[in-house]
């Protein structure tokens, strides 16, 4: 059963938008289009292990994905989170291709891909085991259940090839193939059932219900980026050029002759991850590059907005804050 889906993040969003519409010519679009890369790369990676565990476990476990849970003055985040009535286990998905060497003497993971580049990043188990001892922590002020806890890497991505000289890493870190032999291994350490299935739904719900998503991050801001560093207009998502023109409400490319309906979708949701949380006619026809008032006005007539405000100060919202 899957209790807790797994959303796209917010900042995976904003980076997005910002990637689409950042200029090649801005000192900033490496950065962003690097950060947008691993990010994206890391999501994607959490939903190939999401279709395997829907196929092979769903049925056997109660599955939260993508996890934030307040603990003393902070959060942890858990990737993937599956409880049964004898164990739970705390998943980390990582999705590197090219070279992973996992050194136990310094806790160190290293990366190398590509013409030798290498980086180095914190030991994946070492990061899993703190927070299993974070959601211990939070499950002793949470909930009765007394269940044990145990952990593991799955590394999501083909193409990637693990070494490592310690025989600590061969239990608890795998490649996505193997994933399902380790949990039939973990499992075997905890044959005995310590609750019943109905206390593990009711404690999947309160996980669920006390998960924070991440707070919100003015995107633009936390890049040195204003408004007028990113490209406005419509994109056309055959060429990639922002000059889609509307002709009886429809939406032409002048570049290669798309036509589409609801290109605008798209604007409207960038100007939402990028901007303001509110739009006004007088901003969306800037975005959206339209001359004139009357055509925007039809355009906000085709969204499903919340709208606040009257006259000129009618403003317009996302519905459900999305
Ligand atoms: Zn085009």
């Amino acid at each position: 059963m899957i209790a807790k889906e797994r959303e796209m993040p917010l900042r995976l969003q904003k980076l997005e938008a910002l990637d689409r519409r950042l200029p090649h010519s801005n000192p900033m679009k490496a950065v962003v289009t690097e950060a947008y890369r691993k990010r994206k790369s890391g999501y994607y990676g959490e939903v190939a292990l999401d279709k395997h565990m829907d196929t092979y476990l769903a049925h056997q476990y109660t599955i939260l994905r993508n996890i934030r849970l307040p603990v003393r003055d902070s959060f942890f985040q858990i990737d993937t989170l599956l409880l049964s009535p004898a164990f739970i286990l705390v998943i980390e998905v990582k999705n590197h291709s090219g070279n992973i060497a996992l050194d136990p003497k310094y806790n160190q993971m290293t990366h190398t891909y590509q013409q030798n580049t290498a980086i180095n990043y914190n030991d994946p188990l070492l990061q899993v085991k703190l927070q299993q001892s974070l959601l211990k922590e939070w499950l002793q002020n949470h909930s009765k259940l007394s269940l044990p806890l145990d952990h593991l890497v799955i590394f999501t991505n083909p193409a990637v090839h693990i070494e490592t000289s310690s025989p600590a890493y061969y239990s608890r870190v795998c490649r996505l193939n193997q994933f399902l032999d380790k949990i039939t291994y973990i499992e075997k350490s905890y044959s005995k059932p310590t609750a019943t299935s109905k206390e593990i739904k009711s404690l999947a719900k309160i996980i669920a219900k006390r998960h924070c998503p991440e707070s919100e991050i003015d995107i633009l801001n936390y890049y040195n980026l204003s408004e007028d560093n990113i490209l406005k207009g419509v994109h056309c998502t055959e060429c990639g050029n922002f000059h889609m023109k509307r002709v009886a409400g429809i939406w032409c490319c002048p570049a290669c002759k798309n036509r589409t309906k609801d290109a605008h979708f798209q604007v409207i949701s960038d100007y939402f991850l990028l901007i303001n949380s509110n739009l006004s006619n007088k901003c969306l026809r800037e975005f959206l590059c339209l001359s004139s008032p009357s055509t925007t006005l039809r355009v906000i007539h085709s969204m499903d907005f919340v709208v606040v405000g009257k006259n000129k100060g009618r403003r317009y919202q996302q519905r459900n804050n999305k």
